[in-house]
């Protein structure tokens, strides 16, 4: 062996040593014996193996204790630290499935905290004392919201279309517009899902254009269902043609067939009020006599993660028979949140004040402007020219998949912290505590105001100066 390498592979302490060293006390104190040791073993082995495969020559001539430690220290920092955890969204994209899509109302929280924390009644009928049903507890409130005529709440929405299929259609065939066989973020894939539904899909019409005989023409003795789904993420523009939900209603009845709507997103409140463009609500989908609408709880809902399915007592009852309910069913801290975030929607202002993803969406552009100009002040006060901050108009976006290609005017704080070139600064603040996820666009790092809330400012300010403690302290001029 080289003896510049096997003089440094003995300098490397021994983990026993590691698990005593007051540089790491602090780091070790937060750990479990047991993982502290996994994780000093690995990091021993992660330096042996830099190291042995260093080029000839390019081995330093001691180990760097210092710097070894510091990484150490850092590595059990991060051991102890839950893998998920809460971020600061500052990409301007609102509904961010990557990051979690919709914060909650506190009182959606609360009724989740109470609920998970103590028993229930989730399968207890507390008026007969026997057993009830979990998926009782919020079909009257979805009626009385929706209009529906009962309801069903599942895991998710791609639960909510898979158990629509199978129980409505297994072996028998959908009809379904090639302009609507969609691919969704996480392997959601119309097709797909239809082929594990067991359903038989026939797909009908052209990319861009499918008229209301290509469904008529497709119909057999086979054909259980028309289904339209909602393009979500993607929109054709241009020579384009969609049958509208009432005329895909009235043939479905001519035929004796179901009618069924996969909406997406799904919303509760005509958005064109806040700015947005319009879309049909879920009461309008109903309202056009489809047999069954699905949509998601996290999008523009702005609850937890659900599918629900709405619509005529006897296509739900079927959903309900299927025994892959009992496989999607909700848990009760899911209903918990759901219900108490339906709750607000029983009035609309209450609904838009108190659920983030609702408030978010119609905040005024004043306040961002008002918002960004006083963090820019903090900014310029706690740390002079280490940063440089100018507000910026911006475009935030929904997501989700819902409203796509919507933007939303907002303003955005463009930072630099010199000497970091804007990806490097990205990187930094991707680590700090919360992490802050921001946008880089045109080579310049943006945090957007809209996704921000104005109770996360302290935390930003922190997270900030987590980086600039990190830093070479500044020298000479810089403006
Ligand atoms: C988002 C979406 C789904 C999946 O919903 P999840 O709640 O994420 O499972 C299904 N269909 C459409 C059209 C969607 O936009």
């Amino acid at each position: 062996m080289d003896p510049a390498l096997s003089r440094l592979l003995r300098q490397l302490p021994a983990v026993d040593e590691l698990l005593r060293h007051p540089r790491l006390a602090a780091a070790l104190s937060a750990l479990p014996r047991s993982l502290a040791v996994a994780v000093i073993r690995d990091r021993l082995g992660v330096q042996r193996q830099r190291f042995s495969t260093a080029p000839t020559g390019t081995l330093p001539p001691e180990l760097d204790l210092d710097a070894f430690l510091a990484e150490m220290a850092q590595a059990l920092e991060a051991a102890a630290q839950p893998s998920l955890r809460r971020v600061i969204n500052a990409t301007g994209v609102i509904i961010h499935t990557n990051l979690g899509r919709s914060p909650l109302a506190g009182l959606a929280l609360e009724q989740i905290l109470e609920v998970a924390a103590h028993y229930s009644n989730l399968e207890y009928d507390l008026v007969r004392g026997e057993r009830g049903s979990r998926h009782d507890h919020l079909e009257g409130l979805l009626k009385e919201l929706t209009g529906c005529e009962a309801a069903l709440v599942v895991n998710n929405n791609a639960g909510a279309v898979l158990l629509a299929l199978n129980s409505l259609a297994q072996g028998r065939e959908v009809i379904i517009s090639r302009g609507q066989l969609i691919e969704i973020g996480g392997s959601f894939r119309m097709p797909e899902i239809m082929a594990v539904s067991g359903a038989l899909m026939k797909e009908v019409g052209t990319t861009n254009k499918t008229h209301l005989r290509d469904y008529e023409n497709a119909i057999t003795s086979e054909t259980a269902a028309l289904l339209k789904v909602h393009p979500s993420n993607f929109r054709v523009v241009g020579f384009t043609r969609e049958v509208a939900s009432p005329e895909l209603v009235a043939l479905a009845r001519r035929y004796g067939l179901l009618a069924l709507e996969d909406l997406g997103s799904g919303c509760l409140l005509d958005l064109s009020r806040y700015g947005l463009e319009r879309e049909p609500t879920v009461q309008e989908s109903l309202a056009t006599g489809l047999d069954l609408v699905l949509f998601s709880g996290d999008k523009l809902l702005g609850g937890p993660q659900a599918g629900l399915a709405l619509g005529s007592g006897e296509a739900v009852a079927r959903l309900r028979q299927n025994p892959l309910t009992r496989a999607l069913r909700p848990d009760k801290m899911t209903l918990a949140g759901l219900e108490a975030t339906l709750r607000l929607y029983l009035e609309e202002p209450q609904a838009v004040a108190a659920v983030p993803t609702l408030r978010m969406l119609s905040r005024p552009l004043a306040d961002l402007e008002r918002q960004a100009r006083s963090l820019t002040r903090v900014m310029k006060r706690r740390w002079g020219a280490k940063v440089r901050v100018a507000v910026r108009p911006s475009e935030a976006r929904v997501g989700g998949g819902s409203l796509p290609g919507a933007v939303l005017p907002s303003r955005a704080l463009a930072l630099e912290l010199p000497p970091l070139a804007p990806h490097e600064l990205e990187a930094r603040l991707r680590q700090t505590h919360p992490p802050i996820i921001a946008r880089l666009e045109h080579g310049a790092l943006l945090l957007d105001l809209r996704t921000i809330q104005p109770e996360e400012h302290a935390a930003l300010l922190t997270a900030l100066a987590e980086v600039l403690e990190t830093l070479p302290a500044a020298t000479g001029l810089s403006g």
